[in-house]
């Protein structure tokens, strides 16, 4: 049996003029609102733990769990971001949840704003984004205008301001304590931890950050109970997850399943159609640009976000990640893949540690040289040694924020795997399948 996607937040993308307040509330819009006011905050909170919603940016912190740290009788301001600054490459599905039902999105930021007792919520969203930000704007002063937003709210004597912010165009501020820091009008220069943000946040106050997507789910979690939520997909990760799929397949896309439902394979071939005729894979970035790619042997595990072991081998190959599918097939040289995702870190590195600012760009550049010509026997060793000094495979990390660490996995899962196509390209000058650019220069 092909494997069959279970739509929960994008089960309306399609609808025609979703975007508008009317068309909404016609698909069950704001009955999840009206039903959390009638509920106490801490209730709203129990509800989304019981559940077992899981934050859906990558690192899988249970929502209600962190919304329980806040201070149940704020003496100053608390409040809500809503991080929109995907940026992650090969990850696509918060933008996509923005365009097609931003309703949904606040709908969830209003319940979970409550929740908190946050005064004031902001959604930041990537500064590139902006057509998705001016159709959120719409649908503030919509929900604003229809008494959901603003003073007393739908008469509860709740009042809550809803803003959004757009991003500074920087990765970093996709972290969030960088996000935070952007907010504030400073460099997204991200904050070591502690403090957490619940406890110093934004301008110093309680704050909570989540995911358009974690947001997403809070009003069917509200509509339906936390039993409902928690009778799909895994244990330990109950619910939903969408795929974003892109690469060497026929039908690229978004596709959303249950957490335990689908092997890399049935992803790839059922859903995401295959690859072109006469091709063959070759890897496959199971998560976005920070996780190691999977290799054809090991693509029948099933994506649990728990993490994954692959067969026969026992080892741990690295978080879930974004979601973010990236498929290659033969026509892919792994050095200018690894090459491009280096690019983009050395462009992306705040600057503030010296492992990354300089490590960064110290691999990008052993990459350059190797994929054109002019690589030396030692590069492999010491490309490794500038990942190691961040952080070893899946061990800790030296720096202030993860990035570190998302920029040296990578270099670990290609050169383990594809050692022997690096030493190829060294050991021939240049390389084998000539996909190398002349204009991909270091700098
Ligand atoms: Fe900045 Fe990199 Fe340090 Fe993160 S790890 S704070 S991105 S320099």
């Amino acid at each position: 049996m092909p494997v069959e996607e279970h739509k929960i937040i994008t089960k309306r993308f399609g609808v025609e003029n979703l975007q508008d307040l009317e068309v909404y509330r016609a698909h069950n819009g704001y009955r999840a609102l009206e039903k959390a006011l009638r509920m106490t905050p801490d209730e709203v909170v129990e509800t989304v733990q019981d559940s077992g919603l899981a934050g859906r940016g990558g690192a899988w912190f249970p929502t209600g769990m962190k919304w329980g740290f806040m201070p149940k009788a704020p003496t100053v301001p608390s409040y809500l971001c809503v991080n929109a600054d995907e940026s992650e490459p090969g990850t696509f599905k918060d933008r996509q949840l923005l365009r097609w039902d931003p309703h949904q999105l606040l709908e969830g930021t209003i319940i979970a704003a409550y929740a908190i007792r946050a005064s004031v919520a902001y959604i930041y969203i990537r500064g590139e984004m902006w057509e998705e930000m001016v159709q959120m704007d719409g649908a503030i002063a919509q929900a604003r205008a229809a008494g959901y937003i603003g003073k007393n709210i739908l008469g509860s004597g709740y009042d809550l301001e809803v803003y959004t912010h757009p991003g500074a165009g920087a990765y970093i501020c996709g972290e969030e304590m960088g996000l935070i820091q952007s907010l504030e009008g400073k460099r997204a220069e991200p904050r070591a931890k502690p403090p957490f943000p619940a406890q110093k946040g934004v301008f110093g106050c309680p704050t909570i950050v989540n995911n358009v997507q974690t947001l997403s789910y809070v009003p069917h979690i509200v509509n339906h109970g936390a039993d409902w939520f928690k009778g799909m997909g895994s244990e330990r990760y109950p619910g939903t997850f969408v795929f974003c799929v892109s690469g060497h397949v026929r039908r690229p896309g978004l596709f959303e399943l249950e957490t335990n439902a689908a092997t890399m394979r049935e992803i790839i071939y059922d859903l995401a159609g295959g690859l072109y005729e006469g091709r063959k894979l070759k890897a496959v970035i199971p998560g976005g640009a920070s996780t190691a790619p999977m290799t054809p042997d090991q693509i029948d595990i099933v994506m649990d976000p728990a993490g994954f072991l692959l067969p026969g081998r026992g080892e741990f190959r690295g978080m879930f990640g974004t979601g973010g599918v990236i498929v290659m097939d033969d026509t892919t040289c792994m050095v200018d893949a690894l090459l491009n995702l280096m690019h983009f870190f050395a462009h992306e590195s705040c600057g503030q540690c010296t492992p990354c600012r300089e490590g960064c760009p110290w691999a990008r550049d052993i990459l350059w040289r190797i994929e054109h010509g002019q690589g030396r026997a030692e590069d492999l060793d010491t490309l490794v040694d500038v990942a190691n000094n961040v952080s070893p495979f899946l061990g800790p990390f030296t720096t202030i924020c993860p990035f570190g660490a998302a920029f040296a996995y990578p270099i670990h899962g290609f050169v383990q795997t594809f050692r022997s196509e690096f030493e190829a390209h060294i050991e021939g000058g240049g390389c084998p399948i000539g996909q190398n650019e002349p204009d991909k220069v270091p700098g």
